[in-house]
C-alpha cells in the first residue's frame, strides 16, 4: 500500500502490465535504449543473465541495452522461463508519460524468431490430457505451421509419439501433476510422464482451456473451415481440447491469432511403428546415451544439407510406418538418386543454397518480417527450374510409367511471377533489420528513386558547404558532421575559433572543439530528415507490399518448401547408402526378418573414424539373421563379454526402425516384415538418476514388454535378470523366455542376449528357440575376438579372461581361476584366503532340465 502512494505514472504502468502475466516470467520493460527489470525480476534476470543488479532506495533494477535483447531472451528460455515484452508503442515527447504495451511473451514452445531456434530440429509445444476416456496429445511447431493430434485408450501407446517429439514446452490442465504424483507408486507409465514433464518447461492452465468443443470451434476457426473432415478428424475428436488449449496459449503469447496455421492431422498409434521411452533411449535413436546428438542414429543417417530436411528426418522417426506403400515410395526415391550419384551431387550442391521457406514463411505469416529473410524466397525460387530440371533427368533415366520421384516434381512449383517480381524489386544484398532501410533496387518504384535522388542531392548540397565554409572563413579543418543527438552541424576546433564567422550559432562545446549551425543548415536539416522518412516510409510501403505478394502465395510455398525437404533427405540417404555401402531393403507383410550381413549403422561409422589411418584393423564384421515368429520365433545368443552381443542384437532393432522410416539399410540384403513394435531391455544406466535401483527399472521395462508385444512384435532383451542373485535373475529369464514362447503358434521374435549358460538348453524343449552365439577364439590362456555369430550355443563364457583382457592384476586373475576351478567341481568349500575374496555368487549348481516339458523346472 505505501508503495502505491508514491509510484510514479510509469511505474504503475509498470504494474499494470506485471500483474496480467502468466508465472515463471520475467518481464522485460522499455525505457528508451534499454529493456529493464524491476524488483524481483530485477534479481532473477541478473543471476540468469550474469547482469549487474541496481539497488534504489525503494526497488532494484537490472537493465539489458535493447539491440542486443535477443541473446540475453534465449539464455532466460533455455532455463525454461518465459520472457513478456513491454514495448514503447509511439515515438517519446519530453513531459509525456510514453504509451507502452505488452507486445510478446517468448516461452520457450513458441518462440519462432530465428536466433531462438535449433534449424535442425522441429520446435514442439504440446499438451496432455490424461483422464478415464484415455490419452489426449496434441502438438504444434509455431515455427513452421505443424499441427497435429493423437488419441489412444492406451497411454503406453502414445507415449512413443510424445518422447520422441521432445517438446520444449508442456501444457497440462491444473492439478495434473500432482494427481500423476499420487498414481506414480510404481506404475511406470505415470513415473515416465513425471519424468517427462519435470524435464521441460511445463505449466498448467484452467481447465476450461482444454474444453472439446471449444477447442473443436477454435481449431475450425483458425483453419477456416467449418468440419474438419478435410483433415479426416471427427469435430467430436477427444484430442481437440489439447488442441484448442494450445491455440490458447499461442495466442496469449504471440499476442494475435496464430496466422500460419492451414491444416491439421491425426497421428495414430495403430498406423506406426511403436518404441516405448525405453528402447528409444537404449537404441539411442535421438541421443546417444551421453545426451548428444554424436553417437546416435539420427545422426548417422542424416545426410542432409538444409534445415528443413533435417526437420522432415526427425520428423520421420518420430513416427515410423507401417504402411508399405509409403515406405517402398520413399526406398524407391532413394533408389533413384542411388542410380544416378552424378545427378545426386548436384543437387545436393544446388540444395545448400535453398533457404528455411517454412521457418521465413511462418515468420512472414506472423508478422516477423525482414529484408533479408524476403531475399531468402527470392533465392530459393531462383533455384526451382534447375532442381527440376535435375529431378526430372534423374527420373527418365528409368523407363518405368510412373516414376517415384512425380510426386515430387508436381509438388515444386516455380511461381514465375513472384520470383521475377522480388527479383526485380530487391537489391542484391539485403539487410537484417527493416529499420536499416535501402533494400529495394533502384529502379523498381520510380518514386522512392525520387526521393532517394534528393538524398543524395542533399549530400552534395553537405559537401558543398563544407568545402565553400572552408574557403569563406579560411578554416581549413572546418567539418560537417552529424550526430544523433543534435542532428548535422559545423564543427571548428578550438585554435580556429577567432576565424568563426558571424552567422554561426553555438551549439555545443567539446573538450578540443565548438559546435555550430546555421540557418540555411538549419533548413536543410528538416529537408533531408524529411526526404529520409518520406524514402523510408515509401521503402516500407513497398517492402510490405513484396510480403503481401508472397503471401498470396503461401499454399504453393509451403507445398514447395516440403517437396524441397523430401527432396534433401532422399539424396542424403542416397548418399548415405553409397558411402556405407548400404542396400534397399525388401519389406513385405510376412512374419519373417532375413538380414544379411547387417552392421550397426553407428558403430561401423564409430569403428571406421577410430581407425583412420591404422590400415583396416577395426573394420565392423557383419552378421546375419534369419527369425520368423512362427519358425524359429526365438534366438538365444551366447558368448562372452565384450563378444558383441548387444551390438548384434541393437542392430537387427536399428535395421529394421531403419527401413521402416525409408532407409536403405546396412546389410547385404534385407526383407523386413513390417513390425508394429521394438522393446528393448538393455542397459538402465540412464535410469539410475531418476531413483529407482536398476533392478526395479529393468523388471517395469520387461513386465512393458510382456504385456505389450504382439506376434508383429520385435523385442530384444539384453542380460535379463542381471540386477538380482544368480537364481533369481535365471529364473526370472527362463520364465520370461517361457512367456514370450508361449504354447501359440507364434509369438513376437525374440533376440534374447545372456550369458547364462543354463539357458540355451531350453531349445530341447521349446520348439521355436534357437542358440546361437557371438564366437571367440582360443589361443593360449587368451581369447580373440572374431565378432561372429555363429548357431549354437557357446560352450563357456570367458569371463576370467575378458577380466584379463580388462586390465585386472595377475593375483586376482589367478586366485579368480583358483576359486572357478572348485566352485565348478561343485566343491563349494572355498578356501578363505587373505585378503578375502570379492564374494561370489552363490555356487553354481548344475540346473537339469526335465524331460517331461510340463515339469520344466528348477531341481
Ligand atoms: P557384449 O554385449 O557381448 O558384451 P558388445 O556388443 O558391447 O559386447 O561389444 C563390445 C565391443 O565390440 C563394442 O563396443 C564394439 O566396438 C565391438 N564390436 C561389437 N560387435 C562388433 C562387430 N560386429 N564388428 C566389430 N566390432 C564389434
Amino acid at each position: 500500500m505505501a508503495r502505491e502512494k508514491k509510484i510514479t505514472p510509469m511505474m504503475q504502468q509498470y504494474y499494470e502490465v506485471r500483474k496480467t502475466l502468466p508465472a515463471n516470467t520475467l518481464l522485460l520493460f522499455r525505457l528508451g535504449d534499454f529493456y529493464e527489470m524491476f524488483h524481483e525480476d530485477a534479481e532473477v534476470g541478473a543471476q540468469v543473465l550474469g547482469i549487474t543488479l541496481t539497488k534504489r532506495s525503494d526497488y532494484k533494477m537490472a537493465g539489458i541495452p535493447f539491440h542486443a535483447a535477443e541473446q540475453y531472451i534465449g539464455k532466460v528460455l533455455k532455463v525454461g522461463m518465459k520472457v513478456a515484452i513491454c514495448e514503447q508503442v509511439e515515438t517519446p515527447q519530453a513531459g509525456k508519460l510514453v504509451k507502452r504495451a505488452l507486445t510478446r511473451i517468448l516461452t520457450p514452445g513458441t518462440t519462432i524468431e530465428d536466433n531462438q531456434l535449433d534449424s535442425q530440429r522441429n520446435h514442439y509445444l504440446a499438451a496432455i490430457e490424461y483422464d478415464k476416456a484415455g490419452f489426449s496429445l496434441a502438438w504444434i511447431d509455431l515455427s513452421t505451421g505443424e499441427f497435429r493430434i493423437a488419441h489412444d485408450s492406451k497411454p503406453d501407446d502414445l507415449l512413443p509419439v510424445l518422447v520422441s517429439i521432445d517438446p520444449a514446452e508442456l501444457l497440462l490442465i491444473e492439478g495434473t501433476q500432482e494427481n500423476w504424483q499420487k498414481h506414480s507408486h510404481n506404475n511406470p507409465v505415470f513415473e515416465e510422464l513425471i519424468h517427462f514433464a519435470n524435464s521441460r518447461s511445463t505449466s498448467e492452465q484452467p481447465a476450461f482451456q482444454f474444453d472439446c468443443d471449444s477447442g473443436s470451434q477454435a481449431v475450425m476457426e483458425i483453419l477456416g473451415v467449418i468440419n474438419l473432415e478435410g483433415f479426416g478428424i471427427d469435430k467430436t475428436h477427444d484430442a481437440l481440447g489439447c488442441a484448442g488449449a494450445l491455440l490458447h496459449y499461442a495466442r496469449e503469447t504471440l499476442r494475435s491469432e496464430p496466422k500460419n496455421l492451414s491444416s491439421i492431422s491425426e497421428y495414430s498409434s495403430k498406423a506406426s511403428l511403436l518404441i516405448d521411452p525405453a528402447t528409444l533411449r537404449n537404441l539411442e535413436i535421438f541421443k546417444s546415451t551421453r545426451g548428444l546428438r554424436e553417437g546416435s542414429l539420427i545422426e548417422a543417417i542424416n545426410g542432409c544439407k538444409t534445415a528443413a530436411g533435417a526437420r522432415l528426418l526427425e520428423q520421420w522417426l518420430i513416427a515410423p510406418e507401417r504402411d508399405i506403400p509409403e515406405l517402398n515410395r520413399r526406398l524407391d526415391s532413394v533408389e533413384q538418386f542411388f542410380g544416378n550419384p552424378m545427378a545426386a551431387t548436384e543437387l545436393q550442391s544446388t540444395l545448400k543454397s535453398v533457404r528455411d521457406i517454412q521457418r521465413i514463411l511462418s515468420r512472414m505469416q506472423n508478422r516477423l518480417r525482414n529484408p533479408r529473410e524476403l531475399g531468402g524466397v527470392r533465392d530459393t525460387l531462383a533455384q526451382i527450374p534447375e532442381l527440376k530440371a535435375s529431378i526430372q533427368e534423374v527420373a527418365s533415366a528409368d523407363p518405368a510409367d510412373t516414376n517415384p520421384l512425380d510426386g515430387l516434381t508436381n509438388r515444386l512449383h516455380e511461381l514465375p511471377a513472384l520470383t521475377e517480381l522480388l527479383d526485380r524489386a530487391l537489391k542484391e544484398e539485403l539487410p537484417s533489420k527493416l529499420d536499416d532501410g535501402g533494400y529495394i533496387a533502384t529502379g523498381y518504384d520510380p518514386e522512392l528513386d525520387r526521393m532517394l535522388s534528393l538524398t543524395t542531392d542533399n549530400k552534395v548540397w553537405l559537401a558543398d558547404l563544407e568545402s565553400g565554409e572552408r574557403e569563406r572563413t579560411g578554416i581549413k579543418n572546418l567539418k560537417v558532421k552529424y550526430n544523433g543527438a543534435f542532428g548535422y552541424f559545423i564543427e571548428v576546433t578550438k585554435s580556429n575559433l577567432s576565424l568563426v564567422p558571424e552567422n554561426y550559432i553555438r551549439k555545443q562545446t567539446t573538450v578540443n572543439a565548438e559546435r555550430f549551425i546555421t540557418e540555411d543548415l538549419k533548413v536543410k536539416e528538416k529537408e533531408i530528415f524529411h526526404a529520409e522518412e518520406n524514402s523510408k516510409r515509401r521503402e516500407e510501403e513497398l517492402f510490405l507490399g513484396l510480403i503481401e505478394a508472397v503471401l498470396e502465395e503461401s499454399a504453393a510455398l509451403k507445398e514447395t518448401a516440403a517437396a524441397l525437404a523430401e527432396l534433401d533427405v532422399f539424396c542424403g540417404w542416397s548418399e548415405i547408402a553409397r558411402r556405407w555401402d548400404y542396400s534397399k531393403p525388401e519389406l513385405n507383410d510376412t512374419d519373417l526378418l532375413d538380414i544379411d550381413q547387417g552392421r550397426h549403422p553407428v558403430v561401423e561409422q564409430m569403428l571406421r573414424k577410430d581407425s583412420q589411418g591404422l590400415a583396416g584393423s577395426h573394420a565392423f564384421v557383419p552378421n546375419g539373421i534369419n527369425i520368423s515368429a512362427s519358425n524359429n520365433q526365438i534366438h538365444l545368443i551366447t558368448g562372452p563379454n565384450m563378444a558383441g552381443k548387444s551390438t548384434f542384437i541393437r542392430q537387427v532393432a536399428l535395421i529394421t526402425l531403419m527401413a521402416q522410416v525409408g532407409c536403405w539399410v546396412p546389410a547385404a540384403s534385407a526383407k523386413i516384415g513390417v513390425v508394429d513394435r521394438i522393446f528393448s531391455r538393455v542397459g538402465a544406466s540412464d535410469d539410475l538418476a531418476r531413483g529407482n535401483s536398476t533392478f526395479m527399472v529393468e523388471m517395469n521395462e520387461t513386465a512393458n514388454i510382456l504385456n505389450n508385444a504382439t506376434e508383429s512384435s520385435l523385442i530384444i532383451l539384453d542380460e535379463i535378470g542381471r540386477g538380482t542373485s544368480t537364481y533369481d535373475g535365471l529364473s526370472i529369464a527362463w520364465s520370461v523366455i517361457e512367456h514370450l514362447h508361449r504354447d501359440t503358434e507364434a509369438g513376437p521374435k525374440t533376440l534374447f542376449a545372456t550369458h547364462y549358460q543354463e539357458l540355451t538348453q531350453l531349445d530341447k524343449h521349446l520348439n521355436r528357440l534357437e542358440n546361437y552365439s557371438v564366437a571367440v577364439k582360443e589361443w593360449n590362456d587368451d581369447i580373440v575376438f572374431v565378432r561372429q555369430v555363429v548357431k549354437g550355443a557357446a560352450d563357456r563364457s570367458y569371463g576370467i579372461q575378458v577380466a584379463r583382457l580388462a586390465g585386472l592384476p595377475t593375483p586376482v586373475i589367478d586366485r579368480a581361476k583358483e576359486i572357478l576351478e572348485k566352485l565348478e567341481s561343485d566343491d563349494s568349500t572355498v578356501t578363505v584366503s587373505s585378503p578375502t575374496p570379492t564374494p561370489v555368487a552363490k555356487p553354481r549348481k548344475k540346473i537339469k532340465v526335465a524331460k517331461d516339458e510340463n515339469q520344466l523346472g528348477l531341481f
